[in-house]
């Protein structure tokens, strides 16, 4: 059911803590799992030097916290902004369908973050003026195909 990648992720967790005075913080939540993700971020120029996360939930949310966290981790903002949860999905190898929404909140969880770093240093980031991180929209952000 789980790929190899999904299981050394969760077993394995990369940048699991938390950062002294991040530039940014992120929370999100599901209420399918119970899943919370915690992302903070380290951003120096646009450039993401450092993010850690805290993640209570189910090993797919684990999994891709993971996972999204190695796939930013030195790269720009912009990069980090067009990360999918597909692509974390991805880059695991696959999560059941049934779980594809806890991949959703590792790229909310990076967003939320993002946006949080934007509102404190004043940084007007591109796509992040219409996001919504109410629990009933998380579906929508689903794709299917
Ligand atoms: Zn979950």
């Amino acid at each position: 059911m789980y790929s190899e990648k999904v299981m050394d992720h969760f077993t394995h967790p990369r940048n699991v803590g938390e950062i002294e005075n991040p530039d940014g913080v992120g929370e999100v939540g599901n209420a399918k799992c119970g899943d919370i993700m915690r992302m903070y971020l380290k951003i120096e120029g646009d450039v993401i030097e450092d993010v850690k996360f805290k993640t209570f939930g189910c090993g797919s949310a684990i999994a891709s916290s993971s996972m999204a966290t190695e796939l930013i981790k030195g790269k720009t903002i912009e990069e980090a902004m067009a990360l999918t949860n597909k692509a974390v999905a991805e880059a695991l190898d696959g999560l059941p369908p049934v779980k594809m929404h806890c991949s959703v909140l590792a790229e909310q969880a990076i967003k939320s973050a993002l946006l949080d770093y934007s509102k404190k240093h004043n940084v007007v980031i591109p796509g992040l003026e219409d996001l919504n991180f109410d629990d009933e929209d998380h579906h929508d952000l689903i794709e299917n195909d």
